[in-house]
């Protein structure tokens, strides 16, 4: 049996444990907050020998990649010091592992993916735009990814080290804080196509690959339906194209705006 002095040993030394975790969350998620968005990944949906959807006379990722090169450029030229990385700029397929890759590798701080709806019918009347934020039961995967990455996040401190006990739950917090982020970020690009009077489906969350394997916040936005006729000659024409780029731009520059603030978190380096 354990003398008194044993247990009022231990249950100190659990104490002493739990206030020094605490601490140091509290202090990660000091040093987390309040950073800059500097590095955005933009990838264009499908591509090469995979073309996604189609409506009459056009393809998905032809689509896709004007719309985010348009955008990248929008970023480039407006956002003074941002960094924009593409995981394709022509017509090839990356694999979705190699499109995760780019932006880890990058330690990019925002991943944004640019895809175009269809709906079963060959002809649909269904319309408007959707974004999507990843679905918690691929929650795991994301924490995976983080953890896989952790030299990412350990510039500053080091925390995030497999040896340490801390390391889980800081890797918990660090998914719950991109995707509050990732919805942020996903919620501005739904209003301001609400703003160009498109219909907006709103901010869903799905499993998502893409969406899993990145280390930081990352969205999937359906730019239209590809097999609605009129949605259709809109995506093809090269207003159509610029306001679906603009409506990511505006978006993502009042996200910035939050993330130098300190509301969104995008990245821990
Ligand atoms: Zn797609």
């Amino acid at each position: 049996m354990k003398s008194k002095s044993t247990k009022i040993l231990s249950a100190f030394l659990i104490l002493l444990f739990l206030s020094c975790s605490y601490l140091m969350l509290q202090a990660q998620s000091k040093r987390v907050v309040g950073k800059r968005l500097r590095k955005v990944v933009i990838d264009a949906g499908h591509g090469g020998r995979d073309p996604g959807c189609h409506g009459q006379y056009s393809y998905e990722k032809d689509i896709a990649l004007d719309v985010s090169k348009i955008l990248g450029n929008l970023l480039r030229k407006n956002m003074d010091g941002l960094r924009v990385l593409y995981t394709r700029d022509y017509d090839w397929y990356p694999a979705l592992k190699e499109r995760h890759k780019i932006a880890n590798d990058a330690k990019a701080d925002l991943f944004v993916s640019i895809h175009i709806n269809s709906s079963p019918k060959r002809v649909t009347t269904a319309n408007g735009t959707e974004t999507y934020v990843l679905g918690l039961h691929r929650n795991d995967q994301k924490e995976g990814a983080i953890g896989e990455y952790a030299e990412n996040f350990a510039q500053d401190g080091g925390l995030l080290n497999p040896q340490d006990p801390m390391t889980q739950i800081l890797i918990a917090q660090y998914s719950q804080t991109f995707l509050a982020s990732s919805i942020l970020l996903g919620t501005f690009i739904e209003n301001e196509f609400k703003n160009q009077g498109r219909k907006s489906m709103g901010v869903k969350q799905k499993g998502l690959e893409v969406l899993a394997g990145s280390a930081m916040p990352a969205v999937l936005v359906e730019l239209g339906f590809l097999n609605n006729p009129s949605e259709e000659a809109m995506l093809n024409s090269p207003q159509g194209k610029l306001n679906c780029a603009n409506a990511i731009y505006k978006a993502i520059s009042k996200y910035k705006k939050e993330v130098e603030k300190g509301t969104a978190i995008q990245s821990a380096n």
